[in-house]
């Protein structure tokens, strides 16, 4: 196993992650370069956003990470480990560092779960006896924001805000030290999203979490992200400091998602006569 030049600080550092898909039946095959060799990292207790057009790549690379697919190549280290060159019995212990929470995640997941069932299932996994499971999960769900009263109706009884809240309450009983957040704030409205990156922040803060973040919406990443990486077809084009992104963005990918976004925001402000 080779070892990469150690950043200080990094708790995550991606390198020539590559992934591709083979798509179609017996006659056609079609080869998807999903991920092209990206390399990115992290430093504990900040936040990276990837950004790109659908279809650019992220969420192929936040499932890499997040250990829920194997790389096809690159390395994935977390301190002196690379994850992706674990096997499946070896990466069990690492599977609690890296939590992953997506849109709409606890109904996608079952929605015959009640809350408390959405939460506890990860502890359930590891086979955690009932009296920890219990208790890790009312202090999760407080952690959230929500009452422990309501925990024993069905997760569709929740408001897709708390529902998000159940998920990232599901995600912290591991006790993860990163969590890739894949449009986790996606849908919601604009004050729910709000109050969820609130949410968000202050748990980074609390636990000194790292977040991969995945959001195409810049108030969202301005507002959470210490850095940028905009990604398409594959790879990072352009990366760097939220504030020098935001204000000076170099390529032409960079631009356009910056001047889509603001087109979307004021053609919001238009129908709602919102002020943004
Ligand atoms: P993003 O999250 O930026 O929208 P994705 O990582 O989901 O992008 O997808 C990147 C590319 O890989 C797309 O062309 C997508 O169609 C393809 N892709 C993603 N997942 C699969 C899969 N499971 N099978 C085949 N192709 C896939
Ligand atoms: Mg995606």
């Amino acid at each position: 196993m080779s070892r990469e030049p150690e950043s200080q600080n990094a708790f995550l550092r991606v390198s020539g992650l590559a992934k591709r898909y083979v798509r179609g039946g017996l006659w056609r095959e079609r080869v998807v370069e999903a991920v092209r060799g990206v390399d990115f990292e992290i430093a504990a207790g900040r936040t990276l956003a990837l950004v790109g057009e659908s279809g650019s790549g992220k969420s192929t690379v936040a499932r890499c990470v997040a250990l829920l697919e194997k790389s096809d190549a690159g390395q994935i280290w977390i301190g002196d480990t690379d994850i992706a060159s674990l096997s499946l019995s070896a990466l069990l212990p690492w599977r609690t560092q890296v939590q992953m929470v997506f849109q709409d995640a606890v109904t996608s997941m079952n929605p015959r779960f009640t809350a408390a069932e959405a939460v506890e299932e990860p502890l359930l996994i590891m086979g955690k006896d009932e009296a920890l499971r219990r208790e890790t999960v009312r202090s999760s769900v407080n952690e959230v924001g929500l009452s422990v009263d309501g925990i024993e109706r069905s997760v569709m009884q929740f408001s897709g805000g708390q529902r998000q809240r159940l998920a990232i309450a599901r995600a912290l009983t591991v006790r993860p030290k990163l969590l890739v957040l894949d449009e986790a704030l996606t849908g919601l409205d604009l004050s729910t999203q709000g109050q969820i990156a609130n949410l968000l922040l202050d748990l980074q803060a609390a636990h000194s979490l790292t977040y991969l973040l995945i959001s195409h919406d810049p108030a969202v990443v301005g507002r959470m992200a210490d850095v940028i990486a905009v990604m398409a077809g594959g790879r990072i084009v352009e990366m760097g400091s939220t504030a020098e992104m935001m204000t000076a963005p170099k390529h032409e990918e960079t631009i356009r998602l910056l001047r889509s976004a603001r087109a979307a925001q004021t053609n919001l402000a238009a129908i709602t006569g919102a002020s943004l």
